[in-house]
């Protein structure tokens, strides 16, 4: 048991969000005083952002980062980064009739990407500029938006934001129809870009793909010593300004009384108390679950409603691949952020309709993965990861609770489809060169982020589940926040950033959305 039984401030979870709210009070709190007590379920801090070792191979679960310098100057944080140089992404267009590859080099640098769209499809140069443009002005009005503004700021963003109010309820498809671009091979980078969502073009929030492309554009990193980097540089830096961590210690349920958070209760039945809780797991987990969705009704019915509306992102499949030394991963030109391989097309929509159903979509004829080469950044013994995404959890957390046999046939069923491609389109003799498979299913990403669905990418940003309409952060509960409401490491970082500002009436950010220095 803990010595202390009152915390200034209790955060649930220690991943990238919960590790960033709990050291960004640490920063600013007298901890002695008003001490700040992180819980997380596993043996180790990150959540998602972690590296693992197998029979000698560090494998990592994540791929691309845009730059976060100054975030990670704001937390005092030396993480060795690479940069992608040249090009960061790379897309494989098969098509299936002939068995041909297309390969699409996306560069790094807004500038030279625009330059080399415009010169490699004149056809369409000027309907590419206008759209980089608009799509860069949008994305710098994002530094403009307040977080959780009032009445009159809301009237200022009118002026201030016009791009974002404009096409925030916008699906991307929608928004990207505006600029006329015809050319296939440019309609189809576009596409990729709104998928990195893990919604279809035609479903996600328009500046959700936006500002990712533009991030991303601005330089794409991936830490030298592996992703593990994050939460142990994070944890260290934490622990060193006095805050403290209980690991492998589960929290059951979020204390409520006359609509004011008073601590959390463990699954041991203990209890811990703090006036303030952040919460980072699964929103609908925290509020119908740990909290209860009555008490949330009883203060906020729209809130409530909101909850059980809520929409979760899809899950994955990540195939991760030791390989022995013969293979020269870096004359594949695999040095590169993230490659795609895809039939191409509205692919993703018909797969993410089949997810939806129950079914997963992917033949020999309609497939699409990610390939990463994070040996090339981390050295050590070489590896390539697949990404499989969209993958719902369908049948994956039953089979592996009450059937592990059948659960492991079907893991390896698909994981041999997607080397087979991977191989057939990508990497020749690829499968002569496997020393070492590690293969995580959604029921993985439920079970290591308590998230009964799996779901990699947080809320889906749908236009109904997004921005202004989405799940707030401040919840109707006196003192308890959920600074949960977009993916990646970036935000993640921010919205720790974001949650105490809000908390300490906007010291750190003056309540703007995004960090400047
Ligand atoms: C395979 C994969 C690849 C990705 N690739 C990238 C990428 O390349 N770039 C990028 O920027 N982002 C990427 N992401 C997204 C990014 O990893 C996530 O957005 C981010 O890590 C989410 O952090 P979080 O702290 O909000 O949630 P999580 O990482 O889910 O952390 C929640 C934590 O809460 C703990 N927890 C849950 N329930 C309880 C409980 N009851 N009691 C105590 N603790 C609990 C969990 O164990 C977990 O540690 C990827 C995600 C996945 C899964």
């Amino acid at each position: 048991m803990n010595k202390i039984n009152k915390y200034g401030l209790i955060v649930v979870g220690g991943g990238i969000t919960g590790l960033s709210s709990g050291l960004t009070w640490a920063q600013y709190h007298d901890v002695k005083k008003e001490p700040v007590l992180i819980i997380e379920k596993e043996p180790k801090s990150g959540g998602y952002v972690t590296s693992y070792e197998r029979q000698g191979y560090l494998f990592d679960t994540c791929q691309m980062i845009p730059n976060i310098t100054e975030l990670l100057e704001f937390f005092d944080i030396d993480i060795e980064l690479k940069e992608y140089k040249g090009y960061y992404m790379r897309i494989f267009l098969v098509d299936i009739k002939t068995n041909k590859v297309k390969t699409i080099d996306l560069p790094s640098g807004f500038e030279d990407f625009k330059n080399e769209l415009m010169e490699k499809y004149p056809k369409n140069a000027a309907e590419i500029e206008n759209f980089l443009d608009y799509s860069r002005a949008l994305y710098l009005e994002l530094f403009k938006l307040k977080l959780d503004p009032n009445l009159i700021e809301i009237l200022k963003m009118l002026l201030t934001c016009p791009k974002i109010v404009k096409n925030s309820r916008r699906t991307f498809k929608d928004y990207f129809a505006q600029f006329n671009i015809t050319e296939p091979d440019v309609i189809e980078i576009f596409t990729i870009f709104a998928e990195f969502s893990g919604l279809p073009a035609d479903r996600v929030s328009a500046p959700v793909p936006v500002s990712a492309m533009n991030s991303l554009l601005d330089g794409a990193f991936r830490p030298k010593g592996g992703f593990i980097e994050f939460p142990k540089k994070f944890e260290e830096k934490y622990l060193s300004l006095g805050g403290e961590l209980m690991l492998n210690t589960k929290v059951n349920k979020i204390l409520v009384e006359n609509g004011e958070v008073k601590g959390v209760k463990l699954e041991d039945g203990s209890e811990i108390y703090s006036d303030l809780v952040v919460t980072t797991v699964d929103p609908i987990v925290a509020m119908k679950e740990m909290v209860g969705l009555d008490i949330i009704r009883e203060l906020d019915k729209k809130y409530a409603d909101k909850v059980e509306n809520v929409k979760m992102s899809t899950s994955s499949m990540n195939i991760s691949i030791g390989l022995d030394n013969e293979i020269d991963l870096g004359a594949l030109g695999l040095d590169c952020g993230y490659s795609v391989i895809t039939t191409g097309g509205d692919i993703y929509d018909r797969l993410f309709d089949d997810m939806i159903q129950g079914k997963i979509g992917y033949t020999d004829e309609e497939f699409r993965l990610g390939v990463i080469c994070p040996s090339l950044t981390t050295g050590g013994k070489p590896n390539i990861a697949l990404r499989i995404v969209p993958m719902g959890i369908d049948d994956w957390a039953e089979l592996r609770e009450k059937d592990p046999q059948r659960y492991n046939e079907k893991k390896q069923k698909w994981a041999d489809f997607f080397i087979e491609k991977t191989e057939k389109y990508l990497i020749p003799d690829l499968r002569k060169h496997i020393k070492v498979l590690d293969v995580s299913t959604p029921a993985t990403y439920a079970r290591y982020s308590g998230s009964p669905s799996g779901a990699i990418y947080d809320m889906a940003p749908y236009p109904d589940n997004f921005g202004r309409t989405r799940l707030k952060m401040r919840t109707p509960v006196k003192g308890l926040f959920q600074p949960k409401f977009i993916h990646s490491v970036f935000a993640t970082l921010l919205a720790g950033m974001q949650v105490n500002d809000m908390i300490l009436n906007r010291k750190i950010m003056d309540g703007n959305a995004r960090y400047k220095a």
